[in-house]
C-alpha cells in the first residue's frame, strides 16, 4: 500500500505542483481545494493518467468540521504519512491603517488556524504515541515572515510569522513521536495568489529586488517540499527552508 500524502490547496499553484511530484514519488495523494473543483479534478486526472493515485476533496481549512471530514475521507486511501499545509490566502493590498477585523480574522483563520487544524488531524494519525507509524509535515510559510510586506499585506506576513513559530514548536512537541515538522518559505513565485492580492503582475514588478533576478516556479518549491518529506531529510526538523532566489 502506498503512503498517503495530504496536500491542502492542491488544485493549483504550489499545491498542485506538490501533488504531481508526490504522486511521481509514490504517494497516494489526497488533495484538498476550497472552491475550484474543476482545477482539482484536472490535477487528479493528470496524476491518474500518469499511473498515480489521487483523490480531491472540497474543504475550507478554516472550518473545523470540514477539516475533520477531509481527513476522514483521506483515511479511505490508507494510513496518512505526510501532510503539506499549503492552503493559504491574502487579501487585496492595503496598509495596516486600512485593515478591519473581518479581514484580519479571515487571513488568520485560513493561514494559521487552518494549518493548526490540519496538523492536529495529521498528528493524531501519525504519532507513534497514538498508534501511528510516524510521518512528516511541511508547512508552507513565506519569505514575507522575514520581510513584513509593508504597504501590501502585513497581516499575511504576520500570519506566516505565526507559521514559522508553529513549525518550531510542533517540531519539538512531536520529535520523539516519529514526526518531523519543517517549513518552506517561498519568495515570489509565479502563481495566481498575486492576482487575488490585486496585482497579477506583482512577480515581474518585484523581481529586480531578488538577487537571482527572477520569480520562482511552483515546481521549485515543490521539489524542496518533497525533499523535506523524504527520508533524505531524516535528521531535519524544525527547519525553515528559504526558497526565495536569495531574497
Ligand atoms: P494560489 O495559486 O492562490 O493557491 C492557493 C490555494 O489555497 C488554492 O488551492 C486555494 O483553493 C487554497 N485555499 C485558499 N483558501 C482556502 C481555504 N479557506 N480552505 C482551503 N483551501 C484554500 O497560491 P500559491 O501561491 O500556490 O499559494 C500556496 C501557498 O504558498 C500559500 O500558503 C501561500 O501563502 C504560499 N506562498 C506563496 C507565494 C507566492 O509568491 N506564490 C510566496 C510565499 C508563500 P481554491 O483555489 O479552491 O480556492
Amino acid at each position: 500500500m502506498k503512503p498517503v500524502l495530504m496536500v491542502t490547496g492542491g488544485n493549483r499553484g504550489i499545491g498542485a505542483a506538490t501533488a504531481r511530484l508526490a504522486a511521481m514519488a509514490g504517494y497516494a495523494v489526497c488533495l484538498s481545494y476550497r472552491s475550484h473543483a474543476d482545477e482539482a479534478a484536472a490535477v487528479v486526472a493528470e496524476i491518474r493518467m500518469g499511473g498515480g493515485e489521487a483523490v480531491a476533496v472540497a474543504a475550507d481549512v478554516a472550518l473545523e468540521c470540514e477539516v475533520s471530514r477531509l481527513f476522514e475521507q483521506a483515511d479511505a486511501l490508507g494510513p496518512l504519512r505526510a501532510l503539506v499545509n499549503n492552503a493559504g490566502m491574502l487579501e487585496p493590498q492595503a496598509r495596516v491603517a486600512e485593515m478591519d477585523a473581518a479581514r484580519l480574522t479571515r487571513v488568520f483563520a485560513v493561514n494559521v488556524i487552518g494549518s493548526f487544524l490540519c496538523a492536529r488531524e495529521a498528528v493524531r494519525r501519525m504519532s507513534t504515541r497514538q498508534g501511528g507509524a510516524g510521518g512528516a509535515i511541511v508547512n508552507v510559510s513565506s519569505a514575507a515572515s522575514r520581510l513584513g510586506s509593508p504597504g501590501e499585506y502585513v497581516d499575511y506576513a504576520a500570519s506566516k510569522g505565526a507559521i514559522d513559530t508553529f513549525t518550531i514548536g510542533l517540531a519539538k512537541e512531536v520529535a520523539a513521536e516519529g514526526i518531523r515538522v519543517n517549513a518552506v518559505r517561498p519568495g515570489v513565485i509565479h502563481t495566481a495568489i498575486h492576482a487575488s492580492g490585486g496585482e497579477p503582475g506583482r512577480v515581474d514588478r518585484v523581481k529586480a529586488g531578488v538577487p537571482m533576478q527572477r520569480g520562482g516556479q511552483p515546481e521549485e518549491v515543490a521539489q524542496a517540499i518533497l525533499w523535506l518529506l523524504s527520508d533524505a531529510a531524516s535528521y531535519c526538523t524544525g527547519s525553515l527552508l528559504d526558497i526565495s532566489g536569495g531574497r
